[in-house]
C-alpha cells in the first residue's frame, strides 16, 4: 500500500475506535500474516502475504466503523475469530485490515425459558459452553477445536460437532444473525426464533460464507437444557467394514443418539479390544434416564445381532469424552507436515473411498496415512464424513504432491456422489475445486450473491469461490497466485 495512503487508514481506524486497539507495527502484525494452511500452499514462504493493520473492535459500532473505512479507500477486510481453519480463509492475499474479534466476547442475552443465547462473535464455544452450564444449558457444538474456535468462525465456516446426531450442527442452531456488511449497514437477518415460514433465510447465507459477505457481530443460536443422564456403547468388529455395516443398521434403525462413529483399531488401541478385532464402533447417548437407557438397550440388541463385542460402559465413556485428545492430535498434525481432509461420502461408497485414497491416490504421491487417525474411520449420524490424516513426503516436490493429491481426493469425493469438504469449509484449498461440486448456474449465482452484498471484492477477497468468469459477472474476480 502507498505509505501516503497507509497514514491516512491509520489515522481514519485510530479516529474510529482508538489508538490502542489499532495494530500496524510489523511485529504486531506477525501473528496475521500466515495460517497452518498457507505454509503449505506457499511452499513454507510463510512471509509471502501480511495484512496492513489488524484492529480489535469491542462493538457493532466500531465494526461499523472500521468497515466503512475499508469500504471508502478500497481495502480488503478478513474477519478472523480463534485462527482455527485449516484452508487458508485468513491468508491476508491482497493485504488489508484483520478484524480480530477476540474482544467482542460478551454474552448479550441467555434465555432460559426460550432456550437461546445471544453473543457476540468472538467468544469461544467452550466460553460459551462454560457459562451455558451454568444455567443448565449446552450449545453442544463440540468440534475438535472448540477451546479455541469462536462462535463466528464456526458458523462462517458452517462448523461441524460430534454430537450432531441430535443436536445439528452449528448452521441447524443459528436463529439470527446481526452483519456489518461491506458497505458498513447493518443487517439483522429475520427474528430470533427458531422456525418462521416468513422471508428468505438469510441467516442461512452466512452459515459457511468465510468472511466473504460481511462480518457477523451478533449471533442468536438455540440451546438445549443440560442432560439427566448420558451412556455410551462401544463394541468390536472383526473388522471396519463389519463395524460400518452394523452402525448403517444403527443408524436407520431410527433409535435417537448424539453420535455414532466408526472406525479401524491399530494395535496401539488402549480400550481392551479382544485380539483379532480391528473395527469398533461407539455410540453415546443423551437424555432422561429413561430414554437413555431405552436406547442404550436397543443398540446393544443390535450389536449382538451383528456380531459385535460390547466393550465395558467404562471403556465407552472414555473414548467418548476423548474429543479433546483429538485435539492435542490434530494439534501435532498442525505442526509438522501433515494435512487432513473431511469428504462427505456415502456410506454405501466409503470402501472405495478409502480403498483409492489409501492404495493409489497416497502411495502414488509419497504420502502416508498418519498413524493417530485410525486409518479408516466414519462419522455415522446425521452427517456421513470420512477423515484422511496424511504425512506428505519429505522431498522437494511435497508442494505440488500436496496440491495434486488433494485434487484427486476432491474428485474422488464428488465422483461418489459426496462432498469435497464435509467440514472445515473452502477458504484457498478448495476454492478452485468447487467447479466438480457445483453447476456452472450455481457458482454464477453464488458469485452474483458476492457481487450484490460486496460489490468491491473486499470482504475476504479470493476466498471460497473460484476464480472463474461467468456469463454473468465477468472477471469478478483477478485470477490467483
Ligand atoms: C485441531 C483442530 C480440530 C478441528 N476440528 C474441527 C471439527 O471437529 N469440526 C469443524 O467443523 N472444524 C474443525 N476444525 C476447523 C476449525 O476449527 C473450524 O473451521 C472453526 O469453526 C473455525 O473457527 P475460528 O474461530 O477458529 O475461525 P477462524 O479460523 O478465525 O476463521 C475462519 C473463517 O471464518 C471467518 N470468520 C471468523 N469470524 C467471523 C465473523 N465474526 N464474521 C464473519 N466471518 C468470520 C474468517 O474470515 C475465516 O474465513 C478443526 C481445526 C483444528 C486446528
Amino acid at each position: 500500500m502507498d505509505p501516503e495512503i497507509r497514514e491516512k487508514v491509520r489515522r481514519s481506524l485510530v479516529e474510529a475506535i482508538g489508538e490502542g486497539r489499532v495494530l500496524h507495527a510489523e511485529t504486531d502484525l506477525r501473528a496475521y500474516r500466515s495460517d497452518y494452511f498457507y505454509q503449505l500452499i506457499a511452499n513454507g514462504d510463510r512471509d509471502r502475504y501480511a495484512p496492513d493493520f489488524a484492529v480489535l473492535p469491542e462493538t457493532t459500532p466500531d465494526v461499523q466503523k472500521i468497515v466503512k473505512v475499508a469500504s471508502d479507500h478500497n481495502i480488503p477486510i478478513i474477519p478472523k475469530g480463534g485462527g482455527s481453519n485449516l484452508c487458508g480463509m485468513l491468508v491476508p492475499v491482497k493485504g488489508g485490515i484483520v478484524i480480530d474479534t477476540i474482544k467482542m466476547n460478551k454474552i448479550v442475552e441467555v434465555n432460559v425459558r426460550d432456550l437461546f443465547a445471544t453473543v457476540q462473535p468472538g467468544i469461544t464455544l467452550k466460553e460459551l459452553d462454560e457459562v451455558l452450564s451454568g444455567r443448565g444449558l449446552a450449545l453442544n457444538q463440540l468440534q475438535g477445536s472448540y477451546k479455541v474456535a469462536t462462535i463466528g468462525g464456526s458458523i462462517a465456516t458452517a462448523g461441524f460437532p460430534r454430537k450432531h446426531n441430535k443436536y445439528g450442527t452449528i448452521g441447524d442452531r443459528v436463529m439470527s444473525l446481526e452483519v456489518v456488511l461491506a458497505d458498513g449497514t447493518v443487517l439483522r437477518t429475520g427474528p430470533k426464533v427458531l422456525y418462521t415460514s416468513t422471508g428468505y433465510r438469510l441467516h442461512q447465507l452466512f452459515v459457511g460464507s468465510e468472511g466473504t459477505l460481511g462480518v457477523i457481530t451478533e449471533a442468536t443460536l438455540r440451546v438445549e437444557p443440560l442432560p439427566e443422564a448420558h451412556a455410551a456403547v462401544l463394541a468390536y468388529y472383526t473388522d471396519f467394514w463389519s463395524a460400518l455395516e452394523a452402525s448403517c443398521q444403527i443408524k436407520v434403525s431410527g433409535v435417537t443418539m448424539v453420535g455414532l462413529e466408526a472406525f479401524e483399531i491399530s494395535d496401539s488401541w488402549d480400550y481392551e479390544a479382544p485380539a483379532g478385532r480391528h473395527g469398533a464402533l461407539v455410540v453415546d447417548f443423551e437424555g432422561t434416564r429413561g430414554e437413555v437407557e431405552a436406547e442404550r438397550r436397543f443398540v446393544t440388541d443390535i450389536v449382538e445381532r451383528t456380531g459385535g463385542v460390547l466393550s465395558d460402559p467404562r471403556n465407552a465413556e472414555f473414548v467418548t469424552k476423548g474429543y479433546e485428545m483429538i485435539w492435542c492430535g490434530l494439534k501435532a498434525m498442525c505442526e509438522k507436515r501433515r494435512d487432513a481432509v473431511c469428504s462427505y461420502i456415502p456410506s454405501g461408497r466409503l470402501a472405495e473411498f478409502y480403498d483409492k485414497v489409501w492404495n493409489d491416490i497416497l502411495p502414488k504421491y509419497g504420502m502416508t496415512p498418519y498413524p493417530f487417525s485410525e486409518r479408516r474411520s466414519a462419522d455415522m449420524g446425521r452427517y456421513e464424513m470420512a477423515y484422511v490424516v496424511f504425512a506428505l513426503p519429505d522431498d522437494e516436490k511435497w508442494h505440488e504432491s500436496h496440491s495434486a493429491a488433494t485434487r484427486e481426493i476432491a474428485e474422488l469425493a464428488v465422483s461418489l456422489g459426496g462432498s469435497i469438504a464435509a467440514c472445515m469449509g473452502v477458504g484457498l484449498k478448495y476454492r478452485d475445486h468447487l467447479k466438480m461440486e457445483y453447476s456452472e448456474t450455481a457458482l454464477e449465482m453464488m458469485i452474483g450473491v458476492k457481487r450484490l452484498l460486496d460489490p468491491q471484492d473486499i470482504m475476504n477477497p479470493m476466498k471460497k469461490l473460484p476464480v472463474v468468469e461467468t456469463r454473468a459477472i465477468p472477471n469478478a474476480n483477478p485470477p490467483g497466485e
